[in-house]
């Protein structure tokens, strides 16, 4: 079973993310690029979700994450539903990017943005699937694997958890994420339709 909920309501026939609307409400956030994709450029890969498996601690710990997302198979489907989406990234600098602690602070100002511009695409669009950072941790202990997650509308599985090689998209789209050595960059995907 899996627990992620893509964001619906009842819109009119035929409407779609105005982008010029959406561009002009992106300058009011901190994002170091953001890129309009389509899903067909996406790459999915299962090593991807090997690493998930066998080098994140946060591996079947939450509903954010494999395997309560479900296989790769099951979430290339769920993706490959959209069309298109919008890529953000956000970038911060450390004093010492070997300092996890530091590096992972960083990540609350990128969700909460990501947050934010995921519910902007929202009022424009019938349909959301967003995917973030890292696992959910919106609560102190996560109801995995006892219980259904408590909050489907505001949790974003993250990039990786869907076996999507985001780097690979962001070298596509021109995006250098390896920009500085105390520099780190957070990358979101939103898609809609
Ligand atoms: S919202 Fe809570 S229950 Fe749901 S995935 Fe996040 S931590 Fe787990």
């Amino acid at each position: 079973m899996c627990a992620i909920m893509i964001g619906t309501k009842p819109k009119g026939e035929g409407s779609e993310v105005d982008r010029q609307w959406l561009e002009a409400r992106l300058a009011d956030y901190p994002l170091y690029a953001y890129e309009f994709i389509t899903t067909d450029e996406l790459v999915f890969a299962d090593r991807v979700r090997y690493i998930c498996e066998h080098e994140c601690p946060m591996y079947n710990t939450t509903w954010a994450c494999p395997p309560a997302v479900g296989t790769v198979e099951e979430c290339k489907a769920r993706v490959m539903a959209f069309k298109e989406g919008l890529m953000i990234a956000t970038i911060t600098e450390v004093s010492d990017i070997a300092n996890i602690k530091e590096t992972l602070d960083t990540r609350a100002d990128h969700e909460a943005v990501t947050h934010a511009i995921s519910r902007l695409i929202a009022e424009q669009s019938s349909e959301t699937l967003t995917l973030s950072t890292e696992a959910c941790a919106l609560c102190k202990k996560c109801a995995w694997p006892d219980a259904p997650c408590r909050h489907p509308d505001k949790m974003f599985p993250c990039v990786e958890s869907h076996g999507i090689l985001v780097t690979d998209l962001a070298e596509r789209h021109g995006i250098d994420f390896l920009a500085g050595s105390n520099l780190v960059t957070w990358f979101s995907l939103i898609f809609y339709r």
